[in-house]
């Protein structure tokens, strides 16, 4: 068992934002980072509808969710909220692209060309456009999704293809180890082939974001580059579900 503590009130939420704010700030200043590069993304998967309106208040206004679905569900029932937006983080089945193409304002697990197809041709029929990232499997286990790092350079060749995605950068998870030595080269490894992918990403194509790291591994991700931290836990507090139930074939690293 992990010790996040679960936050409940709009005041509760606040001094969790402010506490995970601070260790960005401290892990940006390590860095020389400024901190306004760094995106904070609060993960409100699992999490109810009453907390997330109190989350809402504390001043989360974009959330982060895994499962389709759920993130759906939660859209059409907070239409009310002004300005409520929801990041699509978890990887994404053809058939379930024109859910992602209704509501969702980025999708962060791009890694197939069936699936830019799909969410293009809804996106276009619909009249809107999607900020992605690909995601890239930089841990090289087999349980994880994303493509591999020597394959992003020509699958982000195609990419232009598809005029409804406005690839912004890379998503990726790293090794869930508490071992820094084994979490950092997943962090390096995305931020060097961002570097490489730079020179050689076709015209409308931006290499900026890097999306990485979690409640557990923030910091370093914070350390190595990252423009977008994911973070659920450290936030709403601990889950019961079992993060087998979102990354299928992972043991619960609780
Ligand atoms: C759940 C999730 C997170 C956040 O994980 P926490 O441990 O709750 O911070 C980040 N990224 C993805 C893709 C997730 O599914």
């Amino acid at each position: 068992m992990n010790t996040y503590t679960t936050a409940n009130t709009v005041a509760e939420f606040r001094q969790h934002l402010a506490d995970v704010h601070a260790r960005i700030a401290a892990a940006c200043a390590k860095a020389g980072r400024d901190p306004a590069s760094v995106r904070l993304l609060p993960v409100s998967k699992t999490v109810p509808e009453a907390r997330i309106r109190n989350a809402y208040a504390a001043g989360c206004h974009t959330l982060g969710e895994n499962k389709v679905q759920e993130a759906h569900r939660k859209w059409q029932a907070m239409a009310d909220l002004p300005d409520l937006k929801w990041a699509v983080i978890g990887h994404l089945q053809t058939n379930k692209a024109k859910l992602v193409a209704e509501f969702a304002s980025e999708f962060q697990a791009l890694d197939s060309l069936r699936v830019a197809t799909a969410l293009d041709k809804h996106l276009q029929a619909l009249g809107r456009s999607l900020d992605v990232l690909v995601q890239v499997n930089t841990s090289n286990e087999a349980s994880k999704f994303g493509l591999p790092p020597d394959a992003v350079e020509a699958f982000v060749k195609q990419l232009p293809a598809f005029s409804s995605l406005r690839v912004r950068g890379l998503m990726t998870l790293a090794s869930f180890s508490d071992d820094a030595a084994k979490v950092r080269p997943c962090f390096v490894r995305l931020r060097e082939l961002r570097e490489r992918l730079r020179q050689s990403a076709p015209a409308g194509i931006a290499m900026d974001e890097l999306s990485m790291g979690m409640s557990g591994d923030y910091a370093l991700a914070v350390e190595e580059g990252s423009t977008i931290v994911r973070v659920g836990q450290a936030i709403f507090g601990a889950r019961k579900v079992p993060d087998s139930a979102y990354w299928p074939g992972t043991a619960d690293h609780g």
